[in-house]
């Protein structure tokens, strides 16, 4: 159900982080309010919006307030219980539909819905015990990467192993939780795509993005990618398949490998966003609409933009103490400083990020 809002009409976010800040500060230019709801009291997307609920996930009377206080729902981040979504959405439209969520946060699932998509993606197996995962090593081959189905991100939940390692240790590191095993592809780049569907089932895509990783953790993002014409439009095809097969209204990001053999490149799909995503942060400043306004376009019932990238991108995160450098930006030509509000900047935390345009001629 397509929530067709009014401007002043207010938006409901699962999520406290720096996503939620952004689209909160986003829906705000379109004179539309965000209710920020999240069980972390320092949560820096509290500071720019006027209601907040700081309750667990499972508090259910909290649950019912926000309901009645917000005229949609939507979400930040993807571990998102399916219990709380599912209770709320007896009361509000939750966008994109909880649904998404349940395949999502678990990556032998998203991998199924991928591959009956007829999407290409790294081999893999599921491995629920220890002598499943040599069975695993005979399907997937080595090197591999056994990572956890659910709660993984930025890298946890993961252990590669190598041709001479030891598979029970990885085992053994993961804690025996549920786990997926999948080939190790040796990529040439690693990109993203970022895309919205609106309500009324149109998608738009942003640019491909190529992204580079420190310690796992996302450092620079670069528009255009390096890729061949048919290859970012693969990209773009894949994008709209998926949001399409999801019935999907919000952005979306799908991360993807470049593979070449030979002369040959291809693109195997690593995993789905289901939400705004850092590799998108280049188009607030890069392009003519954000993902953070297109997602609030498309659950506030609205039209999308189409969106038209400014000249060369590139996003640089500021992670852990980088933030206490951050004034050198301020007088770079072409940069832009987003500062995210957060308290202690710790190791591997995500304190902000800076956009450098290179207007197109
Ligand atoms: P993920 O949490 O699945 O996004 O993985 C985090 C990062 O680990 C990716 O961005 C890649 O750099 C690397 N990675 C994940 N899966 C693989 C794989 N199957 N082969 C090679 N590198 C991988």
């Amino acid at each position: 159900m397509p929530a067709n809002l009014k401007p002043g009409a207010t938006i409901g976010i699962l999520g406290g982080g720096q996503l939620g800040r952004m689209l909160a500060l986003a829906a705000a230019r379109l004179g539309l309010r965000c209710h920020i709801y999240s069980p972390e009291k320092d949560s820096c997307a509290f500071e720019v919006v006027k209601a907040s609920t700081c309750a667990t996930y499972d508090d259910e009377r909290a649950l019912m307030r926000f309901a009645a206080a917000v005229d949609v729902v939507t979400y930040e981040f993807e571990n998102v219980p399916a219990k709380t979504a599912a209770l709320l959405s007896r009361r509000k439209a939750v966008l994109p539909d909880p649904k998404v969520l349940e395949i999502t946060q678990d990556r032998l699932i998203e991998k199924n819905f991928i591959a009956e998509l007829g999407i290409a993606t790294a081999p893999y197996a599921a491995v629920h015990s220890a002598s499943q995962l040599a069975a695993a090593i005979e399907t997937v081959g080595l090197p591999a990467v056994l990572k956890t189905r659910q709660f993984g991100y930025d890298g946890k939940g993961q252990a590669t192993i190598g041709k001479a390692s030891d598979p029970a240790a990885a085992w053994r590191k993961l804690r025996n939780v549920p786990c997926i095993l999948e080939g190790f592809i040796g990529f040439e780049r690693e990109v993203s795509l970022v895309a919205a569907r609106g309500g009324d089932g149109k998608v738009e895509c942003f640019d491909v993005t190529e992204n580079e990783h420190r310690d796992h953790i996302l450092k620079i993002s670069r528009v255009p990618a390096k890729v061949p014409a048919p290859l970012a439009a693969e990209a773009q095809r894949t994008a709209t398949r998926i949001a399409k097969a999801f019935d999907y209204v919000g952005v979306l990001a799908v991360e993807m490998f470049v593979v070449k053999r030979g002369r040959i490149r291809t693109l195997l799909v690593n995993e789905i966003a289901p939400r705004v995503h850092n590799s998108g942060h280049w188009t607030i400043d890069g392009a003519t609409v954000s993902q953070f306004e297109q997602h609030i376009r498309a659950v506030a019932g609205w039209p999308l933009a189409k969106p038209l990238r400014l000249g060369r991108v590139e996003m640089t995160n500021l992670i852990g103490p980088e933030v206490n450098e951050a004034a050198a930006w301020l007088t770079v030509p072409g940069a832009s400083l987003h500062l995210y509000g957060k308290g202690e900047p710790r190791a591997g935390r995500k304190m902000g990020h800076v956009t450098r345009v290179w207007p197109a001629r």
